[in-house]
């Protein structure tokens, strides 16, 4: 069974990549997967905006075997392909104002000033996302290789303001922050360990 690209039957189904119900007649994304309860094989279901950004390999690969036109299709692919290209781009998960100074970010291992904004990431495991830490605004070039992060923010964090962004957007052009020493007990989250 191949990944799929079809319309919603109903308003059942819960995209993956956002948690919001997928609008009855809404074109979704199906990824195939191996159904872990019984034979056969099950599809999880995307909206086509989180299926570009979060799961972009298989997204293309459906994209790439349509044959009917696809509204938005190249904007889509593109923004797929920034995802294969910057293979931590998919990680991100929105953005939101660090409410302790107690989480460490992943890229430069420094606390996350309380009040400061931080970028939420998931890591793709055994077919779920997982949450997996986060990084400061401004290591976000340094980790993601890319400030071209504002779409996928506003995207899994729609109560983003215009204000908000414009903040962020100031905060990507800082310079990252210093490294701190590497340490063993550097707060290192499950998953992949970069
Ligand atoms: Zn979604
Ligand atoms: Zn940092």
């Amino acid at each position: 069974m191949p990944h799929v690209i079809e319309p919603a039957a109903s308003a059942r189904a819960k995209c993956r990549g956002c948690g919001e119900r997928i609008a009855s007649g809404e074109l979704r994304f199906g990824e195939s997967l191996p159904n872990p309860f019984a034979e056969g094989e099950t599809h999880h279901w995307f909206h086509l905006e989180c299926a570009a950004m979060k799961r972009p390999e298989p997204f293309l690969e459906a994209l790439a075997a349509r044959t009917e036109p696809l509204q938005d299709s190249e904007r889509l692919a593109e923004e797929a392909r920034r995802g294969v290209e910057h293979r931590r781009l998919p990680r991100i998960n929105g953005a939101e104002r660090d409410p302790s100074g107690r989480a460490q970010c992943r890229h430069c291992r420094q606390n996350v000033a309380k009040g400061a904004w931080r970028i939420s990431l998931v890591f793709y495991e055994e077919a779920r996302f997982s949450p997996a830490g986060f990084v400061h605004v401004p290591c976000a070039l340094a980790y993601f290789e890319t400030t071209d992060v504002a779409a996928r923010l506003k995207r899994f964090t729609p109560g983003l303001t215009d204000a908000d962004l414009q903040e962020i957007q100031a905060e990507l052009a800082k310079p990252s922050p210093p490294a701190a020493d590497a340490s063993p007990r550097a707060g290192r989250v499950a998953g992949e360990s970069d």
